[in-house]
């Protein structure tokens, strides 16, 4: 299995390599050179299989010759020994036909621990054998780095350095970071939203000179490999329904609602995804509106949506255009450019045919998440309720049954949720000792040269 760029001025790379380098060094992003197949009868024997298993079948499938069959079975299952739920991912009903995926059983309380506990194995294991060291630079809406920090902290030869939107995630999710222990994690609150993280760590891989000499990578969704491990909760959701399903799904940075498309693309029947945004709505309205336009990022209740430039909707731009990268380049080059791009008409029929779009406001997110809590006593969390409005106002066209991925623990957002019910959420163990450790932040000014400089400062000697 080799993987090519979105933007086709990439040689083909393995797993390993694609692993490791994150970002493609022509700006795009990888994907596989063409999908795995998995036939019916082996989705429906994953019926019988545990989560860690279904995985392995799935991810051998991506990782070609880069591990053997016992490493990638060994990381998977260490992966997923600190689960708070013995499928990983249980499949909950709340309504009929209505069902809650929760992808929030992880050591940090988001789905993004259940890519991230198994790409930081792969990477550690795959950097040993290449006898390297890797900076890993990662840009969170908040709950990519405290994922990132649990799977790389402590480990040997790499550093992290995690960016968040000073100011702009919960505390919860602040505390998560800052207070992690370890020597190799360095915590940058940079001034400014999401969007402009992104845009620092960008330029930061542009600068090749510097991402060469620093051994740059990156673990956001951009990486394929957490793609790849997100595929796998629709099939274990699928095969425990035992028909096809509509997924609506919270979405920021679209590698999740991408994760779908890749099960798809697999195999996996299914009737739609619905990408279910706050109001910072690019996706929803490039979906409902055929027109890609940035617009100024507001702060919501569900933080980590609070995106307007959604990366990994330029791999959903290069499927739909029947792969091709020339037009990728062309488009990302204009967006760059313009913060806007009009999609061809074929294009968005094809996105369309997969895609239904939605957006809910805070309002609307308060008010269902008090609605939910008053009719079942369930306490969700933001990013579940803007799923769970999105899912309530398209019910008209959206097929049974209904799977909308739950991405975090209410416990994650204690003022969104005493705002809506008036609850206190009580602390999981797992938050436990938050408030006791001492915070390790440095602020920076959303600027290229201060951040390159705070990681030259910090970088190990050769
Ligand atoms: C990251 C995140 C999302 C958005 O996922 P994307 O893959 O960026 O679209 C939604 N909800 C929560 C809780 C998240 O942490």
């Amino acid at each position: 299995m080799r993987y090519i760029s979105t933007r086709g001025q990439t040689a083909p790379q393995s797993f390993a390599d694609i692993l490791l380098a994150g970002l493609a060094p022509d700006g795009g992003l990888f994907l596989p050179e063409s999908w795995p197949q998995i036939p019916a009868e082996e989705i429906f024997g994953f019926a019988g299989k545990r989560y860690a298993g279904v995985a392995f079948a799935i991810l051998k499938r991506f990782t070609g010759d880069s591990f053997t069959d016992a490493e990638l079975r060994e990381d998977i299952e260490a992966a997923y020994s600190d689960f708070d739920a013995p499928d990983i991912a249980p499949l909950v009903e709340i309504g009929k036909g209505k069902y809650l995926l929760e992808l929030f059983h992880g050591p940090t309380l988001a789905f993004k621990d259940i890519a991230m506990q198994v790409l930081g194995r792969l990477f550690a294991r795959a950097l040993a054998k290449e006898g390297g060291k890797a900076t890993v630079v990662a840009a969170t809406s908040g709950d990519t780095g405290s994922a990132a920090i649990a799977a790389l902290g402590g480990l040997p030869n790499i550093d992290v350095f995690v960016m968040h939107p000073k100011g702009r995630v919960s505390e919860v999710q602040r505390r998560q970071m800052t207070t992690a222990p370890f020597d190799n994690v360095h915590n940058i609150a940079l001034e400014g939203s999401f969007d402009d993280a992104q845009t620092v760590v960008k330029q930061l891989f542009a600068d090749k000179a510097f991402a060469n000499r620093a051994h740059l990578t990156a673990v956001n969704s951009i990486n394929f490999a957490r793609i790849a491990a997100q595929a796998v909760y629709y099939f274990t959701a699928a095969v425990k329904l035992e028909k096809p399903a509509t997924f609506v799904v919270p979405t920021g940075n679209f590698g999740d609602v991408f994760a779908g498309e890749a099960a798809m693309r697999m195999g996996l029947p299914a009737h739609k995804l619905v990408v279910a945004t706050n109001a910072n709505d690019i996706v929803a309205r490039a979906l409902n509106e055929g027109v890609y336009e940035s617009d100024t990022v507001l702060p919501t209740l569900s933080p980590s949506m609070d995106i307007q430039v959604s990366s990994n909707f330029e791999r959903a731009l290069f499927e739909a255009s029947g792969r091709d990268a020339d037009w990728v380049r062309g488009a990302m080059d204009t967006f760059a450019a313009k913060r806007s791009i009009t999609l061809p008409g074929e294009l968005r029929l094809k996105l369309r045919a997969r895609y239904d779009a939605g957006r809910a406001d805070d309002a609307e997110t308060l008010d269902l998440m008090a609605r939910t809590f008053r009719a079942t006593g369930r306490t969700v969390d933001p990013h579940t309720a803007v799923a769970l409005r999105v899912a309530e106002k398209l019910d008209a066209r959206l097929e049974d049954p209904i799977v909308i991925l739950s991405t975090a623990h209410p416990a994650k957002f204690p003022d969104a949720v005493a705002q809506a019910t008036g609850q206190k959420v009580p602390l999981p163990r797992r938050l436990a000792a938050l408030y006791d450790g001492v915070e390790r932040v440095t602020v920076l000014p959303h600027d290229l040269a201060a951040v390159r400089v705070f990681i030259e400062e910090r970088l190990r000697p050769a």
